[in-house]
């Protein structure tokens, strides 16, 4: 795919993206079963591939290991034009399981081209971004020089708990980025908001009895349905004062799992049980206050009942909130106007990304948009149109060479 612009605004360039190149590597990359499982996620034959691509584009990448056996890979690719600032890609290289395959029509880790179609696990989610963000930097730096530099993040473990964005912050590797665009597919939609995650254990301790006798014991499964109570309480709230985002939705607090007792056991009053809540967010809740009011309010419960509550929180991913102003969003709004002929469509992740990590720990603007549909990740027969690996590499081109240059 070839973008050629002329006038003053643009300057001369003539930007060349290697669509036969760009699908032979997709369709490698999703070869690789980089499934992240617990105690066997590996995503070191998806890597390797990339350090390769890298090295013979004459990149020189770092390889970071996160925990034993999975490594980030972090590149800076230099303009060789004026000084300027740093643009980061993102993509991630782990997939989620690929469930039962004889649900598949094509297999999943196959590689298959049919109909303009690439399928297979991690298709969408996220190996296309990946080429698309290697293939448009590429076709960048062959159009000539551009002022700057352009950092490559290819990170491990995003499906799990993150660990490779939070590594990735940790030892440096956002140091001097002024904005990053997060390669996710999002069905062609400029996604400059998310919505946040908190994930929260509820521990209720009360005192073993028989059955029989429950009143010489203490019985924390009352009091686990009270503080159910407490939370769509809570929800209810929090939707009312937050309202419904345009592009997010509304908030959402929701028990996922309760373990307590045992059905073998069932004369018998157990001492504790535990529930699990996963909690979505728009912006403006303040994920610390919501925290400790859950706290303070399941505590509350527990004492009436003579019940030990303890909260415990998992994993705290605030909402991203990214200005429509913000530079890294104009220019991608720029190049994608310029690349497809209409402007885009404006949108929120579902979920969460790479990108909540870092605008949350590094205090970057983020903003996702990336080759795929927003739907299809995750799903069997998942797949990406061929047409859009290349598509996005343009756009991606176009944008860093903008952003890099002050121009939006
Ligand atoms: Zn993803």
């Amino acid at each position: 795919m070839t973008l050629e612009l002329g006038g003053e605004a643009a300057g001369d360039v003539d930007i060349r993206v290697d669509d036969r190149g760009a699908l032979d590597f997709a369709v490698q990359l999703v070869k690789t079963r980089s499934v992240d499982e617990p105690g066997v996620s590996d995503e070191r034959e998806a890597t390797g591939l990339v350090l390769a691509k890298m090295r013979e584009w004459g990149w020189s990448p770092t390889l970071v290991e996160v925990v034993p056996g999975r490594s980030n890979i972090v590149v800076d690719v230099p303009g060789g034009g004026p000084s300027g600032p740093i643009l980061a890609f993102e993509g991630h290289l782990d997939v989620v399981t690929e469930g039962d395959p004889s649900e598949w029509s094509q297999a999943p880790f196959g590689g298959a081209v049919v109909d303009g179609r690439l399928y297979g696990r991690g298709a969408a989610d996220m190996k296309a971004g990946v080429v698309s963000m290697l293939y448009g930097v590429r076709a960048l730096q062959e159009a000539g020089p551009f002022p700057g530099t352009i950092r490559i993040l290819a990170l491990v473990d995003e499906e799990g708990m993150m660990l490779g964005a939070k590594h990735a912050v940790s030892s440096g590797a956002l140091n001097g980025v002024s904005g990053v665009i997060i390669c996710e597919p999002e069905g062609d939609e400029i996604c400059p908001v998310s919505k946040g995650a908190i994930r929260l254990r509820i521990d209720f301790t009360g005192r073993m009895t028989h059955g029989a006798m429950p009143e010489l014991g203490r019985n924390p499964l009352p009091t686990l349905g009270r503080v159910l109570g407490v939370l769509e309480d809570i929800q209810h709230d929090l939707q009312s004062r937050f309202g419904t985002h345009p592009h997010l939705g509304t908030t959402y607090v929701t028990p996922t799992v309760i373990v307590a007792g045992t059905p073998a056991q069932m004369n018998t009053v157990p001492a504790s049980g535990s529930l699990w809540v996963d909690i979505r967010s728009v912006p403006g809740v303040d994920h610390d206050e919501l925290i400790e009011r859950i706290r303070a309010e399941a505590i509350e419960t527990g004492v009436v009942d003579g019940i030990a509550v303890d909260v415990t929180v998992i994993d705290n991913r605030p909402p991203v909130d990214t200005s429509v102003d913000e530079a890294v969003v104009r220019c991608l709004v720029d190049a994608h106007s310029r690349v497809t002929g209409s402007p885009p469509v404006f949108g929120g992740v579902p979920g969460t990304t790479d990108g909540t990590i870092f605008t949350r720990d590094a205090f970057i603007p983020t903003v996702v948009y990336g080759p795929g549909g927003k739907w299809i990740a995750h799903q069997v027969d998942e797949f990406v149109e061929v047409e859009a690996i290349s598509r996005y590499a343009l756009v991606y081109a176009l944008a860093a060479r903008s952003f890099l240059a002050g121009a939006c």
